[in-house]
């Protein structure tokens, strides 16, 4: 193979930035992670020559298509949809499903980019997708949601398949939805398979699935403290968001003795300077999943609490910080007021949550920091398990799945320290998370040449 002329960093950004125009959330997330890959490459010549890290930014396949459906007023609606199949080197596409208004070809191609990373991390065999669709499942019936649901799989149907590609749930996308596509699937195809993770448990969903993302990112940050002698209980912690990703974390900080002082939606975050424990985090779960309300409601049910509409929680102060919401929802004003305010560690739940300058503030400050990549891996991986239980047709319990996660949340947190350890105490947990979920994807593509 012809020795290349090596593109320096600057330049491979210019040419990622022209080839996505408008692109931002994508040309973000590479750009973060090629600024580490691009150190790591220095002295080995094989990846640059075989132009690794430019194939793993173009995705295999991005698939785009129209979704129409009809409303309860008998109104034709039309959507976008898409599937993002980023690259399957170490096996199937693996990632979830976005229905949100926000949704693009740029943050799904991100999203893609991503997971490709945190699933090699998770040492199991799946590689990095991605799909959603610019539907507001906020507001409509259920009748409305299985109808857009029934419609999105009438096309992503052709495109999957349990070693092809195999989605899961992402913000907008929860059981109900899951149930609505799976049943789709199954109608067309006439046939019942793991072609979906996050599954009811009635119908092949694994136990600790949807406890897995929120739990495995209070893992991480366990281990991150524990690397420093240090525990949770006892920590005060700022959470973002209210949904799966959410209550769960903040159910686990609970069980570890931490105390929850915020949750947050799109419309504003709530302030519990009692913390919100674990009643009343069965009452949050209750009125996001069944009664579909808003998180200011919580002030009504809960004396002592404040509602603050249209803001967000980073300037209560803190030990601990998990966004939990969406990307980019953390700037770097709010990382320099978490900073200032004592904060130890943040563990991503959400991917992508912060901004590269708010990133850039957490590194100065040498706080323990763990990307989504990392922190937010526990539910492919368990994903990855239910995947396993579908193909052997078994079904395993709520303690060895429990068991299966600390164990992997744990042997993620190790591959980050022995590529991002800085030697003078310091762990770079991202750039321990980039080189540590690159190398095994890109040592795969180079076994298979060209293709
Ligand atoms: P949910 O839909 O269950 O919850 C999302 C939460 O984030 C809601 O409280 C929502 O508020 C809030 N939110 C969404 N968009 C915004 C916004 N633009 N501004 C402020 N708040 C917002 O999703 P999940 O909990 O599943 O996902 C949360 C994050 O975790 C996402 O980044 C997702 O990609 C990531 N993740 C999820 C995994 C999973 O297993 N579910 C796995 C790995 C990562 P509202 O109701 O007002 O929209």
């Amino acid at each position: 193979m012809a020795v290349s002329d090596h593109v320096d960093l600057p330049t491979f950004m210019e040419g990622v930035k022209k080839r996505n125009p408008g692109q931002t959330e994508f040309i973000q997330a590479v750009q973060e992670v090629a600024q580490d890959i691009y150190g790591f490459m220095e002295d080995k010549e094989a990846y640059h020559s075989a132009q690794i890290l430019r194939r793993i930014a173009e995705p295999d396949r991005v698939v785009s298509f129209r979704v129409c459906w009809e409303d309860d007023n008998h109104n034709i609606r039309v959507q976008r949809g898409w599937r993002v199949q980023n690259n399957n080197a170490i096996g199937p596409y693996k990632g979830g499903v976005r229905f949100h208004p926000s949704v693009t070809e740029s943050v799904l191609k991100f999203l893609a980019f991503e997971q490709t990373f945190k699933n090699s991390l998770t040492g199991l065999p799946m590689g990095g997708g991605k799909g959603g669709a610019n539907f507001n499942p906020k507001g409509k019936s259920d009748a409305e949601v299985m109808r857009f649901c029934q419609s999105f799989m009438t096309e992503l149907y052709r495109h999957i398949g349990p070693d092809t590609d195999v989605p899961a749930g992402d913000i907008g996308v929860g059981g109900r939805e899951i149930g609505y596509m799976f049943g789709q699937y199954k109608r067309i195809t006439n046939r019942w398979e793991g072609v979906l993770t996050g599954k009811g448990l009635e119908y092949g969903g694994s136990q600790m699935r949807p406890e897995a993302t929120g739990y495995g990112a209070v893992y991480f940050l366990e281990n991150m403290l524990k690397h420093k002698n240090d525990s949770i209980d006892g920590k005060t912690a700022v959470i973002s968001g209210s949904g799966n990703v959410a209550t769960h974390a903040a159910e686990q900080i609970t069980k570890q003795g931490g105390k929850v002082l915020t949750l947050s939606d799109s419309g504003g975050f709530i302030h519990d300077p009692d913390g919100i424990d674990q009643e009343k985090i069965d009452w949050i779960k209750d009125l996001k999943n069944n009664r579909r309300g808003r998180i200011s409601e919580y002030v009504d049910e809960f004396k002592g609490a404040s509602y603050h509409d249209g803001e967000r929680p980073w300037g209560v102060a803190c030990d601990v910080a998990l966004p939990c919401a969406t990307q980019n929802e953390l700037n770097k004003e709010e990382a320099k007021m978490l900073v200032d305010n004592g904060v130890i560690g943040v563990s991503e739940g959400a991917n992508m949550p912060t901004t590269l300058d708010g990133v850039h503030v957490f590194h100065d400050a040498k706080i323990m920091y763990g990307p989504g990549k990392a922190a937010n891996a526990g539910g492919v991986a368990v994903s990855g398990l239910e995947m396993s239980q579908n193909a052997e047709r078994i079904a395993w319990d709520n303690e060895r799945l429990g068991n299966m996660l600390t164990d992997l949340m744990r042997g993620i947190h190790e591959k980050c320290v022995e590529y991002g350890d800085q030697g003078d105490g310091y762990v770079d947990y991202v750039k321990g998370a980039n080189i540590a979920g690159f190398k095994k994807v890109a040592d795969a593509m180079l076994a298979y040449g060209v293709v």
